[in-house]
């Protein structure tokens, strides 16, 4: 449809303005406010910035491209238009420049009558729609697409956005193409007006606007609608008003369905003569204008015209040439429809693959965020382990401490360090067996600290004391590291001797013996001598018992300390022959 080419001019005329910096500068500005209404100037300018010395910016050659392809356009060279507009498209141009190229791709694609890549052409303007600001440059490429929609039998979608447009601050001239393609688009879709008024009001409006053609476009659809609804004399009067109108826009494909109109409705009021001279009329119009629905109408009003005149061989040859219009004017709609749908197709195609892709990085992400959070949940585990590791090894430790200080406690004397009566029992009863199952001697040296009432009583308490503690300690000197010593009780103590005979415990314990009367007191600041009895018992003569061994042994003490103290005695079965040594 011829329409569109005239739709590119409009859609030029009301874009972008540019302030005059540079002489070229105001060159472009001008050439882009007067190319629609002043192409003849428009050129010049265009040719003027051609041959400038000046150099353009880069926005400013982005301009000039948009500008030479209106040129190209206007001027028949549609593909060269559309190849420089892709360029702008997939140039650094401004997004608004690239919006306005997207535009005019829209219409130059109609103009060709590819509406697939016409459609997807529109499925890019969409996405860049978002990121323009300029509402002249937002508005115009509404425009484009609602007349676009229209054009290619998307009434609906026509409908949706001229409705979008018109609720919208726009420009009068916008304003009277959106309310062409709604009245069309609703036209379209049930064949009858539902709102003659908002279809008059349109009318004037556009008349209002010097916009007389689109005035007729709008009032051809309102009598189209008429007429079908068989108000025929309102369709009639309607049409032959606006008939100088129409001719005045010497816009062949309006005027041919301006005349079609007429005669379809003199067909219908019983006047073939009419009806055919307007199907004629008609027809001449529109017959080198190629294939249009203003042909399909006319032919179809001389086939029936000249068939109620009985001119039946004229019938024949316009059926004929009807039926063939018809065909390629219903195969030509049949493949815009199909056209938009593929291009439509493949964009949601597009989009769901953008969704599935988004999808599938979503779940990546969240993937690397639950490994993510995995290893810091790791990490914390095994901090915490660690740390309770260390607090278990800690409190093993300290009770393991605690056990060995409680069992330190339980087993030795507090005031002289060595076993304690419990203990040492214990330990010698085992060392005891283990001398009986190795055949080996054991003996055991018994001792008392004499006269020890009279130093606590003399010396004082804590004297005792330390008397007790050298006692041991002189004790401890002479023993071995497998001796056990141990104290059995107030200032009586035991020393079991494995290995050893009689005569070498007792040699042990005189050793001892002389070793505690040799203690020097002079530490307590007392002059005091200290002295013990001792009694010395074997397993030979007793047996492996503890119990017979410290028996004998207390037998010796016994006679010791009878016999005048500080000595050792050896327990001897043929008693009361002890032997003092
Ligand atoms: P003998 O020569 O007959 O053994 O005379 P003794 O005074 O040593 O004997 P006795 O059994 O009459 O007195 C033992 C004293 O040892 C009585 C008690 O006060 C003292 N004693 C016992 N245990 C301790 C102690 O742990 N510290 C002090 N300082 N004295 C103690
Ligand atoms: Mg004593
Ligand atoms: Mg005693």
């Amino acid at each position: 449809m011829r329409f569109a080419a005239v739709v590119v001019g409009f859609v030029a005329s009301i874009l972008l303005t540019f302030p005059s910096l540079a002489d070229v500068s105001s060159l472009l500005d001008r050439a882009d406010k007067i190319r629609s209404s002043d192409f003849s100037g428009f050129e010049a300018l265009i040719t003027e910035i051609e041959q400038s010395d000046e150099t353009l910016t880069p926005q400013q050659m982005h301009l000039y491209n948009l500008l030479k392809g209106y040129q190209l356009t206007f001027t028949g060279k549609v593909d060269e238009a559309i190849a420089l507009y892709q360029s702008i498209e997939n140039s650094n141009a401004s997004d608004t420049f690239k919006l306005r190229a997207l535009s005019s791709l829209v219409n130059n694609y109609a103009v060709k009558r590819d509406f697939y890549l016409g459609a997807k052409a529109i499925n890019r303007l969409f996405d860049l729609r978002e990121k323009v600001q300029d509402e002249t440059a937002l508005e115009s490429s509404y425009l484009v697409v609602a007349i676009f929609y229209n054009q290619a039998q998307q009434f609906s979608l026509g409908l949706n956005v001229a409705k979008q447009l018109l609720e919208r601050d726009v420009s009068n001239r916008t304003q009277c193409f959106a309310r062409h393609v709604k009245v069309e688009a609703e036209f379209e879709l049930v064949k009858i007006l539902s709102d003659y008024q908002y279809a008059k009001q349109s009318i004037e409006f556009c008349k209002k606007h010097n916009e007389v053609l689109v005035a007729s476009i709008i009032i051809a659809t309102m009598a189209e609608s008429l007429t079908n609804e068989g108000r025929i004399t309102e369709s009639l009067n309607l049409l032959q008003d606006a008939e100088k109108d129409t001719l005045a826009s010497q816009y062949p494909p309006i005027i041919g369905v301006f005349y079609a109109l007429i005669g379809k409705n003199y067909l219908l009021l019983d006047q073939p003569d009419l009806a055919k001279s307007y199907g004629l009329k008609a027809y001449n119009t529109i017959q080198n204008f190629g294939m249009s629905i203003a042909l399909v109408k006319s032919l179809e009003v001389l086939y029936k015209a000249t068939e109620a005149q009985g001119d039946y061989p004229q019938t024949i040859s316009y059926l004929k040439l009807y039926n063939e219009a018809e065909k390629a004017y219903l195969d030509d709609k049949k493949t815009r429809s199909l056209s938009f749908q593929q291009a439509k197709y493949e964009k949601i195609e597009k989009d769901n693959t953008i969704v599935i892709l988004d999808k599938q990085n979503a779940l990546l992400r969240t993937q690397a965020e639950l490994a993510d959070e995995q290893s810091r949940n790791n990490r914390l585990a095994l901090t915490l382990a660690i740390t309770l590791l260390i607090l278990l090894f800690l409190w093993l430790y300290r009770s393991r401490k605690i056990q060995t200080k409680l069992r330190k406690l339980a087993e030795t004397d507090e005031l002289t360090g060595i076993s304690n009566r419990h203990y040492f029992n214990d330990r010698a009863q085992r060392i005891i067996e283990q001398a009986q199952q190795q055949k080996q001697p054991v003996s055991f040296v018994l001792f008392d600290l004499d006269h020890f009432k009279k130093v606590n009583d003399t010396y004082g308490h804590q004297t005792g004391d330390w008397a007790l503690r050298k006692s041991v300690l002189e004790a401890k000197t002479v023993c071995r590291s497998i001796d056990l010593i141990g104290r059995m009780g107030g200032e009586e103590f035991g020393i079991i001797l494995p290995g050893c005979s009689v005569d070498e415990a007792v040699k042990v314990a005189e050793i001892c013996r002389v070793a505690i009367e040799r203690i020097d007191t002079g530490e307590t600041e007392h002059k005091f001598k200290i002295t013990a009895s001792f009694g010395v018992s074997d397993a030979s003569l007793c047996g492996y018992s503890l119990e017979r061994l410290f028996a004998g042994a207390d037998t010796a003490l016994y006679d010791s300390k009878e016999n005048g103290r500080n000595r050792v005695y050896r327990y001897n079965t043929s008693k009361p022959s002890l032997t003092p040594t």
